[in-house]
């Protein structure tokens, strides 16, 4: 009988391949007797990074059940095309990566049993061809429950509405089991524009989401409300379809980030230990969030006059209006900060170029708040280390992130953003880190979290709710 294997395929960049390669190692920690796993992945985005070839080796080694198959590098895609959005080129880079695809399944079913073909987001295209190949499609959701409610009903929404999110200045949308609804400019940049060929690509993602066999979701039962657990389950967010079975089985964090390979001499992690227990908030925005100067002055300001201690990642501020950037560039921090800023806040305050372990600052017993963008993994990583949130959404899903964390999970305060751009202001900045600080609001969040941390470890635990989802998920594709 032929071995049986799963073959999962990660979207372009290091953050996704991590992603999908802790997918597979969490499977193979349960069930390696049942399985091997292969990754497919793309070669020749503009979004590769040099460290992907070495971290290929380290899990090869480490992990020797799970193989990777690299693709050939895609032929046609002209990267430089800047009419076309960063998410509309990385769907077309994948489409023509679709043949490979087809090859690669081919090439594996001949010696092993393809169990399930699990996909990232941005692989919805090469569905189709394992439907045709009669392998079980699922696809890896790397967010919350309420996003994951979102992009369900988006082709609803889409189906009723003729005009680009941007240019909805006051519409707001409802969505099955949300409590508040979202406005319209505040969904996923991608899909703001209908000029965008993303927004069609979102539309095929999401539509496909209800076709696939099933939604494996990276987060837990318990962080969910209810109301959206049960909205989803039961179809109300795919009106016109049946719903696939979601098995939420998270928290799945990067556990290389989370364990050993973070050099512990590090000057931020050096610092954060001789500071008091849970006095220093953490101000980072991701892998990608970054700021205008005008802005970075506006938070030193408020930090400044927030008397609180603070570990602060700086960005270079973006070239464009955007509040991304991508890759880590040198720059010049103390001609961006405000003049004497440094100086002055020396006894309490530090700031790092760039990036900082995350994983492991939060776990610091120095941490007592996180200013965060709301991306999910730092959502994720926060959630584990008991920490509550400041929420100051930048991107992609990050509003209805927030939404959720500050209304339904209860985790976070909210910040004030200025209407068109997001701008934040340093009184707002101040008021906000206090509140989280300080306030007997801030003590009620901090005590929550910590409650959920272990809520978490419980989910993850043998007769937990994400055990017992990914049980099913297996019982599912034997
Ligand atoms: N991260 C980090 N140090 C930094 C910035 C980010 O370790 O200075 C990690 C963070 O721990 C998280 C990931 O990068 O695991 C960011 O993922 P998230 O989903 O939060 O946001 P994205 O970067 O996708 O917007």
């Amino acid at each position: 009988m032929a071995a049986n294997t799963l073959v999962l395929y990660a979207a372009p960049g290091m953050g996704h391949m991590i992603s999908m390669v802790e997918l597979g190692k969490l499977i193979l920690k349960h069930y390696s007797h049942k399985f091997s796993v292969t990754v497919l992945y793309t070669t020749g985005s503009l979004v590769d990074t040099p460290t992907i070839p070495a971290y290929i080796d380290r899990i090869t080694q480490s992990h020797p059940s799970i193989s990777f198959h690299c693709f050939p590098r895609a032929a046609v895609i002209n990267h430089h095309n800047q009419t076309l959005s960063m998410a509309a080129l990385m769907f077309e880079f994948i489409r023509q990566n679709d043949p490979n695809v087809r090859l690669a399944l081919q090439e594996i079913s001949k010696t092993c049993q393809v169990r399930a073909f699990i996909i990232d987001l941005f692989c919805s295209s090469s569905m189709a061809i394992a439907k045709e190949l009669n392998i079980p499609t699922f696809y890896f959701y790397t967010s919350g429950a309420a996003a994951l409610a979102a992009f369900l009903y988006f082709p609803t929404i889409h189906a009723r509405v003729n005009q680009s999110f941007k240019d909805m200045r006051d519409t707001a949308f409802e969505f099955p089991g949300l409590e508040s609804p979202l406005r319209a400019v505040h969904m996923p940049e991608p899909m703001l524009d209908q000029n965008d060929p993303a927004y069609s690509d979102l539309v095929y993602f999401c539509s496909h989401l209800a076709l696939s066999d099933g939604i494996i979701a990276n987060t837990f039962e318990e962080l969910e409300t209810p109301a959206v657990i049960k909205a989803i389950s039961e179809g109300r967010c795919v009106p016109h379809a049946p719903i696939p079975p979601v098995y939420y089985i998270g928290p799945l964090l990067d556990k290389e980030k989370a364990s050993g390979s973070v050099n512990s001499d590090e000057e931020c992690l050096l610092w954060l230990d001789k500071q008091p227990s849970r006095s220093v908030v953490y101000l980072c925005f991701g892998s990608r969030g970054s700021f205008s100067e005008a802005q970075v002055r506006e938070i030193a300001n408020g930090l400044e006059r927030s008397d609180q201690r603070f570990l602060w990642v700086v960005k270079k501020p973006p070239v464009d209006n955007t509040k991304q950037i991508h890759g880590v560039e040198d720059f010049d921090l103390d001609a961006l900060l405000p003049e004497g800023f440094l100086e002055r806040t020396i006894e309490r305050g530090l700031v790092v170029k760039s990036w900082a372990p995350q994983v492991t600052v939060l776990k610091k017993e120095a941490v007592g708040g996180f200013v965060t963008h709301c991306g999910w993994n730092s959502v994720l990583e926060s959630v584990m280390a008991g920490v509550p949130m400041v929420a100051w959404p930048l991107y992609a899903e990050q509003h209805l992130n927030r939404s959720a964390l500050v209304k339904e999970i209860k985790m976070a305060i909210d910040v004030e953003q200025r209407e068109e751009d997001g701008f934040v202001t340093g009184d707002e900045v101040e008021r906000r880190v206090r509140e989280l600080m300080e306030s007997e609001n801030g003590r009620k969040l901090r005590e929550r979290s910590l409650k959920l941390g272990e809520v978490a470890l419980g989910a993850l635990g043998e007769h937990g709710s994400s055990r017992r989802a990914l049980a099913n998920f297996v019982n599912a594709i034997q």
